[in-house]
Parts: C-alpha cells; structure tokens; sequence
C-alpha cells in the first residue's frame, strides 16, 4: 500500500453566546437564533470540496473548536462530520471526534443530538466551580450549571474532558475544583492559567492597572499542587496543561503536538499540511460573515485564507521542539528526521549538551525529553535551543 498520510481535521465555528473579557480567539458574539446553522455547515462543505483530493490519507480525528460550537444545531454539525468523513479514503479506528462545549449552551439534548451525529468526545468548558470566579471570568453559567452540564455530556458520549481555568485573582488553591470535577467522573481535564492577552477587555484594565491577577508564585503553587491532586486519582499529567488517565489523552491534540498534518476548515480555522520537508500552515479569513462570503465566491481555496506560509525544515524543528517538549513523551528526534530528511539538533548540539548537563532535558532512547519538574521553567529552556 502507498505511504498514507494520518491527517486531523480541525472545523472553527465563530460565534458565541457572549465574548468572555479575556478572551481573544477569533469569536464574535451571536444569539443561537441569529446563527447562519445550515448555511455555514454548507460552507464549510464547500471548502473541503475546495481542499482537493484527499485521498491517500487517513483521517485520525475531527475536533469541532471555537467559538462555542455548542450552540450549532446538531444536524448541521452531523452533516459537516459526514462530509468530512466521506472525503477520506481511510479512517482511523474509533475515530476520535470532540465537540467543544458550552454549560450554558450544553443541554441533554444537544448532548444526545451531537451523540447522535458522531461526537464521541465532549470537552465542557467549566474553567471554575466557584460562582465568584464565573462572574469574574464573565462567564454565563454558575456552578450548578457545569455540574449539570459534565453530568449531561457523561450520559451522551464516553469521553468527556473539563477545563479548568487558574491563576484568577486572590485565588490560592483549586483543590475543591478538582475535587468536585473528578467527583463527576471525568477522565480528562485541561487546566490552563489566565493569561491576559492585549486587545481584550482584561488586557485593557490591566493596562490601566485595573485588573488583579494571582502572582506568579501563586500560579507555580497551584500548578504543582494540582498536578500532585490528579496524580492522587490516577491522572497523568501527560501535556504540560492537560491530566489525563490512562487511555483517555486527547489524540487529536497528541497528534498536532507531534507535529502531525492537520486539515482546517472554517472561519479563522488554522491548518497545516507537510509537503515534503516543508509545510504550508494557512488561516482562514476571520470573520464568520466574510468566511461565508469569501467560500460563496471562491474559485480554489486560496479565496477562503486571510493568510498562509511556509515553514521550511528549522521553522519546524523548532515548532516540533516547542510543542514536544510540553509533554511526557518528549519529542521523538528519529521519526522527525525521517520526516524533514535533517537532523534536528543540527547546529544546536552545544545548547543540547549543555541542557542534558544540567537536567534541564533528558536523552530517553531516541527520544528527547523536559522532565516534568521543568516545566515551569519550559519557556527558557526551549528559548535556549534555537
Ligand atoms: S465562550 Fe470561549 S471562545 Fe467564546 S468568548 Fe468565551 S472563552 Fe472565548
């Protein structure tokens, strides 16, 4: 049989209920009546007829992002899945399939309808279960309603994942939170720290001084206590923001991390495609109303992207290096080679050396490795490479 490529598709829905203050993913707010369902599910399916030929690859998982794709009708969303699912020549075996989700816009029954269409794994953006930290947060749902919504997702498909948000002002632990999340039974949990980022309402307090966030100390204390937390209950802390056990990792995310090809659709979607020892990494147009337009008059797919590069073999290496030295496994110096024909610590031996010397890195196998008390100091490490 002839190489078969494993691909991932990743599809952006852009809108959502409300814009939260500290986010900056391209997402525009939009009442669930007011949202074009079918005629985006009908772009989007365009655009993967626009994509070309796709043959000669296997499709290893599908993630519907955003945005709030909670708030898609559930037809809509099955016959995208379909679509996608029909344009492959091969597929992996139990496909993974995730749908991001809402509480507020997570009922039973879209639960079941998203069951229904082919989602089998549901990531519930929780981010707290204390009230007071919603309302900071600017998020619609209380505690009540993340709990009604894991437990919802649980009875529809059998991987749920819960995020969890830290780093929030005078906030000093998160054991409760982990505690009750893994009270629901959850097999996977993302845990990311509030990062103000420019351009949102909390990067505009912030510069004005206005906005209080934990100190970094604080931060570090939380992240090492809710990594001992999760390890107590079987959970690996397997990405530096992701716990998981055994069997339930995201493989969608394991295969970007692992600098896999992956395949976007939609508004402000992001995709990345090898082509031999280069790559051809692209964005959508931004906007949902301009993405529906610009696909409505689109001649080849170029019509529908804001923006495209190419990344040549040491852009890569470097991408592999930054997003493999976030997880346990490491970055695997032998299948990156096969893939880019060079080798990747090529004019970086010193920076390596001096790196393993200090414990900063390990050599395991062919593999190259941060442990795990590095993490925090990941960022420095990786800067030290390139
Ligand atoms: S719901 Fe999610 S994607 Fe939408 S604005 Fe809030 S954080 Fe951003």
């Amino acid at each position: 049989m002839p190489h078969v490529l494993d691909t991932s598709v990743y599809v952006h829905f852009p809108w959502c209920a409300k814009k939260c203050p500290y986010c900056d993913f391209a997402t525009r707010k939009r009442p669930a009546e007011a949202i074009p369902h079918e005629a985006y599910a009908d772009a989007l399916l365009r655009e993967l007829v626009l994509r070309g030929d796709l043959r000669g690859r296997r499709l290893v998982s599908v993630f519907f992002g955003g945005g709030t794709p909670s708030l898609w009708a559930a037809e809509a969303l099955g016959r995208v899945l379909a679509g996608i699912r029909g344009a492959f020549e091969h597929e992996a075996p139990e496909l993974e399939v995730t749908a991001e989700c809402n509480p507020q816009s997570l009922t039973a029954e879209k639960a079941r309808g998203f069951a229904a269409a082919g989602v089998n794994r549901l990531s519930v953006g929780v981010q707290s279960l204390r009230d007071d930290q919603l309302r900071f947060l600017g998020r619609l749902h209380d505690r009540e309603g993340a709990l009604r919504a894991l437990s919802d997702a649980a009875a529809a498909v059998p991987r749920v994942s819960a995020d969890l948000m830290f780093g929030m002002p005078k906030q000093h632990a998160m054991d409760a939170e982990i505690e009750a999340v893994l009270a629901t039974g959850v097999e996977h949990v993302s845990a990311y720290s509030l990062t103000i980022e420019p351009g949102t309402q909390f990067g505009e307090l912030s510069r004005l001084g206005r906005l209080e966030v934990a100190p970094d100390d604080d931060v570090a204390r939380m992240f090492q206590a809710a990594e001992a937390r999760f390890a107590e209950d079987g959970f690996a802390h397997y990405e530096v923001s992701n716990y998981a056990r055994a069997g339930a990792e995201a493989r969608h995310n394991q295969h970007y991390w692992r600098g896999g090809d992956y395949l976007a659709l939609g508004a402000a979607a992001v995709g990345c495609l090898g082509e031999g020892a280069a790559a051809r990494r692209y964005r959508n147009v931004k906007d949902g109303d301009a993405y529906l337009e610009a696909v409505g008059g689109a001649a080849s797919a170029a019509d529908v992207e804001g923006w495209r590069e190419t990344l040549g073999p040491e852009e890569r290496i470097q991408e592999a290096l930054m997003l493999g030295l976030r997880t346990t496994e490491g970055v695997d110096l032998g299948a990156l080679e096969a893939r880019l024909g060079c080798d990747p610590l090529t004019g970086r031996e010193a920076a390596v050396e001096r790196a393993l010397a200090t414990g900063e890195l390990v050599r395991e196998g062919g593999r190259l490795i941060a442990p795990r008390a590095q993490w925090l100091h990941l960022d420095g490490i990786t800067a030290r490479l390139f």
